[in-house]
């Protein structure tokens, strides 16, 4: 028998025992073709061909795969040829195969080789890092912005797209509300990649796994990238302090920055302020967007605080009115007692009129007090 014979013979008999997750398709002179499939994200069909001089020159490769990006199997049909002219005069295909199978367990990231080329070609810019861990499957992500500084691990499970990835914070100079929202949301994003919205409209098509890599660090770098410099829509001066070590994690501080349900950043007192300000017909409104002022701290109704708002005013008015009130009880009596030191230097008559008048004004008072109370309550 020839060696291609032999060799052929071989792979029929142990190449599905010997290298994990392969299927031999095609095993004759022409063609070998076999399947290796680890996901169903995973797997590429290796075709093998032999050269007219056999084993003295390496196999002619080449991959096809329908879920791994076709820049990924170029390179990997590089390698093998490499790999291949190691062997030369022995038997190839079962050491290639061998080596194929390991690079699929090494590389994890296989399955986004794609995704990443184009996050590092148009999200990537000069000031951020994106490193790969092929060990650990997962992605270091840095992003800069001004003295504002995060670095999150992204972890690609093994049946990525269909499992959800993790998102890890490994470093923020940003608030804490800030890095929760980064890590939260890149949670949320990567949640609705793989799982169907729970009310789909009947035209929808069927529900199929989303990758999440991409939408993911979207978000993150234009999130990062826009809160250093965005500004308090109520004084117009930037929220985040320029040294990040000069912000506040008190939430009574009056620079404490708040994000409202619209994402929108304020100062802790200039949020308040604006709240607690009319017009409050149907809600406040964020002054950026339009969009109705929500947050867990101020869950107040136009009503409620239209009734706040009345209350301080009256409570206002009431420490405005105190002046001209003891105006108005002193005015009888230094009258009264003007006409008695000109005239009478005291008499009971006097004194008599001066016990009428104040009378005659609390009751006028108290009378013109009731009056206005019950303009205000209808
Ligand atoms: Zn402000
Ligand atoms: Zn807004």
């Amino acid at each position: 028998m020839s060696l291609i014979t032999n060799e052929l013979q071989d792979v029929k008999s142990h190449c599905e025992d010997q290298i994990e997750g392969s299927k031999v398709i095609t095993c004759v002179p022409s063609m070998v073709r076999v399947e290796i499939k680890r996901t169903k994200f995973k797997q590429l069909t290796a075709c093998i061909q032999f050269p007219d001089n056999y084993p003295e020159q390496p196999l002619i490769i080449e991959f096809k795969s329908k879920t791994l990006a076709a820049r990924l199997l170029d390179g990997l049909c590089k390698v093998c040829e490499k790999e291949c002219k190691k062997y030369l005069g022995k038997p190839q295909i079962l050491r290639l195969l061998k080596f194929v199978s390991s690079f699929i367990d090494e590389n994890p990231l296989c399955v986004c080789s794609e995704e990443i080329a184009s996050i590092k070609k148009e999200l990537i810019s000069e000031n951020d890092d994106l490193k790969l861990k092929q060990k650990t499957s997962s992605l270091y992500l840095q992003i800069t912005q001004e003295a504002y500084r995060i670095v999150v691990k992204i972890t690609v499970p093994h049946h990525y797209p269909e499992e959800q990835i993790r998102v890890e914070l490994k470093e923020s100079n940003f608030p804490d509300l800030f890095t929760k929202f980064f890590c939260g949301q890149s949670l949320e994003i990567s949640r609705q990649c793989i799982q169907p919205p729970l009310k789909r409209k009947p035209k929808d098509p069927p529900f199929e796994p989303k990758p999440a890599l991409w939408p993911i660090i979207r978000f993150l770098i234009k999130e990062v990238k826009r809160f250093p410099h965005e500004k308090c829509p109520v004084c117009k001066e930037r929220c985040l302090p320029s040294d990040p070590k000069e912000v506040t994690e008190d939430p009574n501080n009056p620079k404490f920055v708040e994000r409202v349900y619209c994402g929108h950043i304020y100062h802790y007192d200039c949020l308040l302020s604006y709240l607690k300000t009319p017009p409050f017909q149907g809600g406040k409104k964020c002054p950026n967007c339009g969009n109705r002022i929500y947050h867990d701290r101020w869950k107040l109704t136009p009503n409620m605080a239209e009734a706040r708002w009345a209350h301080q005013e009256a409570r206002h008015r009431e420490l405005e009115e105190y002046d001209p009130q003891i105006a108005m009880w002193m005015f009888p009596v230094l009258l009264v007692k003007w006409h008695c030191i000109s005239t009478c230097s005291s008499c009971f008559s006097c004194d008599v009129t001066l016990v009428l008048l104040v009378s005659l004004t609390y009751s006028l008072f108290v009378t013109v007090n009731k009056y206005l109370d019950n303009i205000k309550n209808c």
